[in-house]
């Protein structure tokens, strides 16, 4: 280790900082946000800069640098580009036995500022020793996306609590445990939703019950999106990263699946149409049974679990079970295949609204009320609808839209073995027929289809897309 990390106590310390400019902008609002008195020298001094020095009761001294201004300071940062200067404050503040930071300078530097990701009271400072600044930054970025802002609110409220709960565990160990299962249980999660009061009167039943080794878990109802990895929420990862049980559908891709905490139960309900791994009924019923357990349950579906997902229904029985839950929303099918199809659901020259239709029709019926479908410049998403292809087309066309209608199917969309096919509203079955997209699909009907050909940017779609004729 060429460094060692420690977190300095700047409140009221004097701090020197040599420079008026752009850098010595950015040094002056770690120091001041850290507390610090700046004592600021340079013999031009910005406004920005000027600004932040007094307002936070700092010292300004419009001069050249010398020794004299080393006295009283406990930490001094030279932030100017002018190499004797710099290279004179470190001799001094050597002599005099001062750590001192020349900016991008390390050897003349005996301590160095890392990347920083605050979130006060936490504070995380990534150093590469000054050989990859540009390395520690990027982590920097990673972790930033990480770590949700109200982390900090955690940290309090963790602050708040730490003496009342070291008062009733006797040992480290039992401390240690609690504090585990509030990080990373309901607790937390609560604070990272913006529920802060819950969050502390959870905590607070939570110390007093902790004797009572029974506690109910949590169901977070997480949007998978549509397959592709990269389109999944920071939430739902972090939440299936913690998750003790993680109940999954036929939708949520393996790519998805493989990002769940590695030590986690996986169990499958999926649904594919007529075959149903586990009913509806029996899903509720686990998720309820789990999370009386005291498990942190995930129950993923594919897309957003309020389009086409039950998800109403699941917490309908959660609520009336008295299970805790949160729901995270995903993309939706509609959403990632036309983007991922270059079909822009909307467009001001062809369509000013998108409708999202169920196309699962039972007993193959009308239950469609086709008549409010068939308009002009609208675009039709159709989930589910594969399998009923001919009746919806049909129906449009008998409701009276043009059957030369643009439609595309989207197959497996966002996934790589994405295929778009493309036609219109009255060949389009005889081309599915023949081309045979598997399901999952979407169809997309509306004159924004025309757009595919233009805009598509995704796989290989150029070979699997079949021109409209
Ligand atoms: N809740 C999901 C939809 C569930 S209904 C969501 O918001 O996306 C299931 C239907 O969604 C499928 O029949 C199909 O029409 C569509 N679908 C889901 N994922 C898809 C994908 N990757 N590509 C194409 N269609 C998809």
């Amino acid at each position: 280790m060429e460094y060692l990390p420690l977190f300095f106590d700047l409140k009221g310390q004097s701090v020197l900082l040599i420079g008026g400019g752009d850098i010595a902008l950015r040094k002056g609002r770690l120091l001041t946000r850290a507390g610090a008195r700046v004592r600021l020298v340079a013999p031009r001094i910005d406004a920005e800069v000027r600004e932040l020095i007094t307002g936070s009761g700092g010292e300004l001294i419009e001069a050249e640098y010398h020794r004299q201004h080393l006295h009283g300071v406990r930490l001094i940062v030279a932030a100017t580009d002018i190499d004797e200067v710099n290279r004179v404050v470190h001799a001094d503040a050597v002599a005099a036995g001062l750590p001192v930071n020349v900016v991008d300078n390390p050897p003349l530097c005996t301590f160095i500022f890392p990347a920083i990701v605050d979130r006060s009271p936490i504070v995380i400072g990534i150093s590469s020793a000054g050989k990859a600044p540009v390395l520690a930054r990027n982590l920097r970025a990673k972790l930033e996306t990480l770590i949700p802002p109200s982390y900090a609110n955690l940290g309090e409220l963790v602050g708040r609590f730490r003496s009342q709960v070291k008062a009733k565990f006797d040992s480290v160990n039992k401390r240690r445990n609690f504090w585990e299962k509030v990080l990373s249980g309901s607790v937390a999660e609560r604070v990272f939703a913006g529920q802060n009061e819950a969050a502390e009167a959870l905590l607070i039943e939570q110390i007093e019950r902790a004797d009572a080794d029974h506690q109910v878990g949590e169901v977070y109802l997480v949007g998978a999106g549509p397959g592709d990895p990269e389109l999944l929420t920071f939430k739902a990862l972090r939440l299936m990263q913690q998750a003790d049980v993680v109940l999954y559908d036929a939708l949520v891709s393996p790519e998805v699946l493989e990002l769940c905490r590695r030590d986690a139960d996986l169990i499958y309900v999926g649904k594919q149409r007529d075959n149903h791994a586990v009913p509806q009924e029996g899903i509720n019923d686990l998720l309820v049974q789990h999370a009386k357990a005291g498990q942190r349950v995930v129950r993923l579906k594919g897309g957003d679990p309020f389009i086409f997902g039950r998800g109403g229904e699941e917490l309908r029985q959660l609520k009336e079970a008295g299970v805790p839950f949160q729901v995270v929303p995903g993309i939706t099918a509609a959403s990632a295949c036309s983007t991922y199809a270059g079909i822009p659901l909307t467009h001001r020259d062809y369509s000013q609204s998108v409708k999202f239709i169920t196309g699962q029709l039972k007993r193959r019926s009308a239950a469609i009320d086709y008549d409010d479908l068939a308009g002009n410049n609208q675009t039709l998403v159709f989930y589910m609808g594969l399998h009923t292809l001919d009746v919806l087309t049909a129906g449009l066309i008998g409701a009276g839209k043009s059957p030369d209608t643009p439609v595309a199917i989207v197959s497996r969309g966002t996934r790589p073995d994405q295929q778009v096919l493309t036609g219109r509203l009255d060949d389009i079955c005889a081309r599915q027929a023949q081309a045979q997209l598997p399901a999952p699909a979407l169809i997309i009907v509306g004159e924004v289809v025309e757009l595919h050909s233009e805009l598509s940017w995704y796989g290989d779609s150029q070979s699997s897309s079949v021109p409209i004729a």
